[in-house]
């Protein structure tokens, strides 16, 4: 199933009870590794080879090998129940979901219009005439080319350090709507080393809950009316429950 991605303009009309925040901790039940610690390893790789904007040229090889490496895990795992919580969350409430992750478990769940601030594996870009398309679960090729002709302008479309993200503008806009003390925002399975989070919810007055496996220096815990440590897929009947009782439906 390919990520269906909506506009800035579309988003902008959506008015959230519930907005999910979601990182790699909610895939990790599904077996696709988190970024572990302070290492900044992924799959056993440096983040710093695999993921770096300044330098993704030179690693051209090694981003192919690695990105289709992930194509390929990504399709031998399946969504947890976590991902499938957040989908029946979505058909219950006016919700927003927004991932910090590259794969598609959410979607294979259910879930619609998430936004993916960091991109998604399964598409490519062309940074020689900007040129985005899906290629599924499959393999990019050394020899392989955009329809535009280029070989090496030809990447995965998803944020590397040290680049732009033009999905957080999305993402900012939602935290800056669900701020009421009826409004819900949960956080999931996210360190928020890479994008801090508490900093958007400043104070907010929705009921914020938290759930990683374990606390993390860049999460104020102090901060959230819920912390949940655990497996999100276990969580995912906890975390249910709160919402509804604070939704009230
Ligand atoms: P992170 O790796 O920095 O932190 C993972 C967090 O998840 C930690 O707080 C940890 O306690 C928690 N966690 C681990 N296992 C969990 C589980 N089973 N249940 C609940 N929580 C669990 O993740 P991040 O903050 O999302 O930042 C990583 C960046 O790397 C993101 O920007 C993302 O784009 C990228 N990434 C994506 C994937 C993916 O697409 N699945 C995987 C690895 C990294
Ligand atoms: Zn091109």
């Amino acid at each position: 199933m390919g990520v269906q991605l909506t506009t800035l303009s579309e988003w902008l009309t959506k008015n959230p009870k519930l907005l999910v925040f979601t990182g790699a901790g909610s895939s990790a039940d599904s077996g696709i590794a988190t970024f572990r610690g302070d290492t900044g390893l992924w799959e056993n790789h440096d983040v710093d080879v695999v993921a770096n904007g300044y330098t993704w040229r030179d690693n051209f090889e090694k981003i192919r090998n690695f990105y289709n490496s992930r194509r390929t895990q990504l399709s031998t795992v399946s969504p947890n129940s976590i991902h499938y919580a957040i989908a029946d969350w979505q058909k219950r409430y006016d919700s927003l979901v927004i991932t910090q992750n590259i794969d598609d478990l959410l979607e294979r769940a259910g879930c619609t219009d998430v936004v993916h601030v960091h991109g998604v594996l399964t598409m490519m870009k062309c940074v020689a005439c900007g040129n985005t398309w899906d290629i599924g679960y499959t393999e990019w090729g050394a020899d392989d080319r955009c329809g535009c002709g280029s070989r090496k302008g030809v990447r995965p479309n998803v944020v590397f350090f040290n680049e732009d993200a033009p999905e957080y503008a999305k993402m900012y806009r939602a935290f800056s709507k669900a701020r009421d003390p009826n409004d819900c925002v949960v956080v999931i399975g996210t360190s928020g080393q890479v994008i801090a989070v508490d900093e958007m919810l400043i104070g907010s007055k929705a009921l914020k809950i938290v759930n990683n496996l374990e606390s993390s220096k860049y999460i104020n815990e102090n901060m959230y009316d819920s912390v949940l440590f655990g497996r999100a897929s276990e969580t995912a009947e906890q975390l249910s429950s709160i919402i509804s009782k604070h939704i009230g439906i």
